[in-house]
């Protein structure tokens, strides 16, 4: 007998005949013999709704009060499914996170997973019930208090329940049949991937992929959990996401022998630019002002520092940050105007960052050219590079994003012959 942990995302539990729906695929696993924990988000865009709410009664940061909030959007969708199992005769309970045995640090709204004591899903699974998990959702056992993982958290939930509970494989259920080679959103020629190496996958999450949250692809592969992405709309293979690097190795029949140069393209529109304008040009600087964004609880991504101009001893410094935490590190940035001494600060939310990733990079000369003629050819500006061994990441303004992912994907081959398949969703 199998264990299977199926997550199930907001697309796909977004009305009632959605979650009927997923209750007839649950109902399905458990009766071909396998036992099934099942790991649910909230409802179509009600995380969002729920934001949208706070922000109208309240501008200040509650970070307790906005976690019970959204933590309420998963229950609600716990509660519902285990009706619709027992209205198809099954035995279903279930769990809240905490109950679920999900401990967390206490930072609310991007708390990290510390202990995963699944001892009543356990249970209920042994005496042969599905268990059901809010996902995206923990408890610190310092504070007491109810936390929440950050956007796109319950796929964590999920890894971290399959590892916890050693089940055979953690199926990832979406709104499209699997990982492409673009977001099929943006780029209808997209391919679906048979099979992604975690290497890639952790780049393309990190880029912004949002069809995978990256701490549950870095999890999966630590504990070595095999994950599965498909639509639960359809009966289709997804995509693997291979766990080992080995597995790679693993060709199956009619596959080329070599694994393509690129995997694919990735966007994200999430980040903003700050630029620190005149700073003086001696040691310590960057240390200082980095020090005050991480100070901000802010996560940088690019950094760019220009040349000083020949005599002014002032330079450029910029970075991307997350949209959301943008004011929190602006408003410290500016308090410390003198004691850094810059002489002013821009910020802009106008942009888009868009990602090529491939192992085949390392051994293929020639990527970066074809990818800068790419943008080139479409008349895209770039505003920042940066590179890892596997991937280059440029910034361009955001409404030339589109444009830039289509024209790189096509330039590398990527499109394919047929219109990719989104079943549901709204893209929020
Ligand atoms: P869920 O609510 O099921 O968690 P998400 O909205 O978080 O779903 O993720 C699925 C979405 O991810 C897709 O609808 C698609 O628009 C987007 N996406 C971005 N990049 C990719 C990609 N490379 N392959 C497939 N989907 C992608
Ligand atoms: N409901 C949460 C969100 O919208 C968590 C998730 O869907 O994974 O971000
Ligand atoms: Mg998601």
């Amino acid at each position: 007998m199998a264990l299977i942990v199926q997550k199930f995302g907001g697309s796909s539990v977004a009305d009632a005949e959605g979650i009927k729906r997923v209750a007839t695929r649950v109902v399905e696993t458990q009766a071909a013999g396998n036992q099934v924990v099942v790991v649910v988000s909230a409802m179509g865009d009600s995380t969002d709704e729920l934001l949208d709410l706070a922000a109208q009664v309240s501008t200040a940061s509650n970070p307790r009060e906005m976690d019970m909030l959204l933590s309420a959007g998963e229950r609600i969708s716990m509660a519902l499914l285990a009706m619709a199992l027992h209205e198809a005769g099954t035995s279903a309970q279930s769990f809240t996170g905490s109950q679920a045995g999900m401990i967390t640090d206490a930072i609310h709204g991007k708390a990290r997973i510390i202990a995963v004591s699944p001892h009543r899903i356990k249970a209920s699974i042994d005496k042969g019930d599905i268990a059901i998990v809010a996902g995206f959702q923990g408890m610190s056992r310092d504070s007491n208090d109810i936390t929440t993982l950050g956007r796109g958290g319950s796929d964590t939930t999920a890894v971290a329940l399959a590892a916890a509970l050693k089940a055979d494989v953690c199926e990832i259920y979406t709104d499209v049949d699997g990982v492409y080679t673009a977001d099929p959103r943006v780029v209808p020629a997209a391919r679906k991937l048979a099979t992604i190496s975690s290497e890639e996958m952790l780049e393309m999450a990190a880029s912004g992929a949002k069809i995978l949250h990256l701490r549950c692809v870095e999890y999966a592969r630590r504990f070595g959990v095999p994950l599965h992405v498909r639509s639960s709309f359809s009966q289709l293979e997804g995509t693997w996401v291979l766990p080992n690097p080995d597995d790679t190795i693993k060709i199956q029949e009619g596959e080329p022998l070599e694994q393509p140069i690129i995997s694919g393209v990735a966007h994200d529109r999430s980040e903003a630019k700050v630029t620190v304008v005149g700073v003086p040009d001696i040691p310590g600087k960057a240390a200082e002002i980095f020090g005050i964004v991480a100070g901000a609880h802010s996560n940088i991504d690019m950094i760019v520092q220009n040349v000083s101009t020949h005599g002014s001893g002032h330079t450029d410094i910029s970075f991307t940050l997350p949209i959301v935490e943008g004011a929190e590190a602006l408003t410290a940035l500016k308090a410390a105007q003198e004691t850094v001494g810059y002489e002013g600060i821009e910020y802009d939310e106008q942009i888009g960052k868009l990602s090529l990733i491939g192992a085949g990079m390392r051994s293929n000369p020639g990527v970066s050219y074809k990818f800068f003629k790419a943008l080139s050819d479409a008349g895209v500006n770039i505003d920042m590079i940066s590179t890892s061994e596997i991937r280059i990441s440029v910034v361009t303004s955001a409404h030339l994003l589109d444009t830039a992912v289509r024209a790189v994907h096509a330039a590398f081959d990527l499109d394919g012959d047929a219109v990719a398949t989104v079943y549901a969703g709204t893209g929020r």
